[in-house]
């Protein structure tokens, strides 16, 4: 299935000169949904990656996320922006091209040597995953790889990205 015609791009949001890939015509679509995620699932399971976890980061790495983990047979853990979570968390800083932002994950989320796999729609610098790796790997737990649905080729996220970590993309720009 051809999940690139499914995708819309939004020249200039959210600001001048960013074209945005927008996926909700991509989750819309029933068979859209049903392919992303299945095919998801085949690329994790071919890659041999173990995943005991999916870390799913806010907000469009849930809608992914949890789905996948579903299918894997995997648990769900939910990264948020700051003051979501209602239990004790660890937090982590990184910067943006203005300034910096911040995610959190439950401390009673993870526990070392858990298997974890890294999912958000979608890599463009790489900032974010790097910093959900951060993250997860201060908890000690063993980073079986990354998944995205769309990987901005251009911006070399993957650069950013621990070496020897599997990368699992399903639509490249
Ligand atoms: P980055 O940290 O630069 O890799 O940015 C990744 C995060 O920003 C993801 O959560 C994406 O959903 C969002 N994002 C960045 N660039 C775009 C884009 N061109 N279209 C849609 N989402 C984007």
């Amino acid at each position: 299935m051809d999940l690139k015609s499914l995708i819309r791009d939004i020249p200039d949001f959210p600001k001048p000169g960013i074209l945005f890939r927008d996926i909700t015509t991509l989750l819309r679509d029933p068979e859209g949904l049903r392919s992303s995620i299945d095919l998801f699932a085949q690329k994790v399971k071919d890659a041999g990656l173990r995943t005991e976890y999916v870390v799913g980061i806010e907000s469009r790495g849930f809608i992914v996320g949890a789905p996948l983990a579903y299918q894997l047979g995997a648990g769900f853990i939910p990264v948020r922006k700051p003051g979501k979570l209602p239990a004790a968390v660890h937090s982590i800083e990184y910067a943006l091209e203005y300034g910096t932002d911040c995610l959190e994950i439950h401390q009673d989320a993870l526990h070392p040597g858990a298997r974890v796999l890294i999912v958000d729609d979608l890599i463009a610098t790489g900032g974010t995953a790097t910093a959900t790796a951060r993250l997860v790997q201060k908890i000690g737990c063993k980073l079986e790889g990354f998944g995205f649905i769309i990987e901005l080729r251009d911006l070399q996220g993957r650069k950013h990205l621990p070496e020897d970590v599997p990368i699992i993309t399903l639509v490249e720009y």
